[in-house]
């Protein structure tokens, strides 16, 4: 049994709340520290794997990241009948943009579990790893 998202619920998930940084690309880093040359990525999937685990300690999932068929789904959420961990599907194929705010609304799926649906336990579920990944994203060192 399971979840899957399709373009119009991804608009309406992009409308509630966007995950996507608003500060310049510029101030995504490369820079040259001590005379050693050293890259860092403020990478928006693992910021998002962290902010749902500041919100959800307790989250237990897979997450893949998967071509789906064209016509196929941005993202789905299983929940395997032996009650084993969830799976999480994130399709490749869409701007990255797209690909984090499906992981949140499909993590969110996994915080409120299979009967929920998009009710207000997935609401809540959304709202609580944005506002977690929003605070992780402020966090980043500026580069100037
Ligand atoms: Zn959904």
């Amino acid at each position: 049994m399971g979840y899957s998202i399709q373009l119009s619920e991804l608009r309406l998930a992009v409308s509630r709340a966007s995950f996507v940084s608003t500060r310049p690309v510029a101030e995504a880093g490369f820079f040259v520290s001590g005379g050693k040359a050293q890259m860092d990525i403020q990478n928006p999937i693992e910021d998002l794997r962290l902010a749902a685990l500041d919100a959800y300690p307790g989250l237990d999932c897979i997450v893949r990241f998967v071509s789906f068929p064209e016509e196929g789904p941005f993202g789905e959420t299983f929940f395997p009948d032996d009650g084993s961990r969830p799976v999480v599907q994130v399709a490749v194929g869409i701007p990255l943009e797209g690909s984090i705010e499906v992981m949140a609304h499909e993590l969110a799926h996994v915080v409120a579990g299979h009967d929920a649906g998009h009710g207000p336990a997935w609401e809540a579920a959304f709202a609580a790893i944005h506002a977690a990944y929003v605070a992780r994203a402020a966090a980043h060192p500026e580069v100037g």
